[in-house]
């Protein structure tokens, strides 16, 4: 794996403490009404916004890809709404990370963001014709069909869209199953996981901070244990590999 350190531009340090989520009540507001915990960082998006940030904001993310078949592709995030775009079921309902990212913003999810998303994935398409790469979601999740569908028009019409991360929808789920169809159907360019459910193209979440490496349920997120010296960017295993991936509560 490789250790090659990409540099950051990000104003605030991110190094949580692993296995001690913040979690809250069952009868939080947050919790109850499906919010975020900071409803001030929500933004309804318009067209002067840029929905898409760099990676090198973000220690864990990276600013380009160096390693695998994306190498030297830049890497974008977008982040929605936690709580309100996900499913209940979520393992993480009261202790998401999301509760400890105070100045994230999350843009609303709906009509808007729709409308505005296409054209955004248009310009970085221009701008990357040899590809570049979009994480979601740093926070929430695909909320409906039709944010499948729209993300399956932009593959079909942007070649340097590629796409990684993960999802708490079930592959049987509406979202879920259309998201499972992009897997097999464009496996070069969207490489959506499986939030705890282990196996392939899988994650699962674990309590233990002592673990490193591979272990029995998968592989350990390098960029968790190794410090600065990882990123996404510099490992790849979430798009490069079907193997299950493991992170640590954080
Ligand atoms: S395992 Fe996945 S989340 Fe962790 S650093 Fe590698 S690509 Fe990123």
């Amino acid at each position: 794996m490789s250790t090659t350190h990409i540099k950051s531009k990000r104003r605030f340090t991110e190094h949580k403490p692993l296995g001690h989520p913040m979690t809250l009540a069952s009868d939080h507001k947050a919790v109850v009404e499906q919010t975020t915990l900071f409803p001030s960082r929500i933004r309804a998006p318009d067209f002067s916004d840029r929905l898409f940030k760099s990676g090198v904001h973000s220690r864990k993310i990276g600013s380009h890809v160096t390693k695998g078949v994306w190498a030297g592709m830049p890497i974008f995030t977008l982040t929605l709404e936690e709580r309100a775009t996900c499913p209940t079921a979520c393992e993480h309902w009261s202790d998401c990370f999301g509760n400890k990212m105070h100045w994230s913003t999350r843009f609303k999810a709906g009509p808007e963001l729709e409308r505005i998303l296409p054209g955004q994935v248009k310009t970085l398409a221009r701008k990357h014709p040899q590809g570049f790469v979009v994480r979601l979601h740093v926070l929430g999740d695909f909320y409906s069909r039709a944010y499948v569908r729209l993300w399956e028009t932009m593959l079909l019409a942007n070649p340097a869209l590629h796409v990684f991360g993960y999802t708490r929808r079930e592959n049987y789920s509406p979202e879920g199953d259309l998201i499972h169809i992009l897997n097999c159907d464009f496996s070069d360019r969207w490489r959506i996981r499986w939030s705890e459910r282990g196996g392939e193209m899988g994650t699962v979440t674990l309590k233990d901070t002592t673990v490193r490496g591979r272990i029995a349920e998968g592989i350990v997120c390098p960029a968790q244990t190794e410090g600065d010296a990882v990123s996404c960017g510099s490992c790849g295993l979430c798009w490069n590999s079907s193997e299950p991936i493991v992170f640590i509560t954080h």
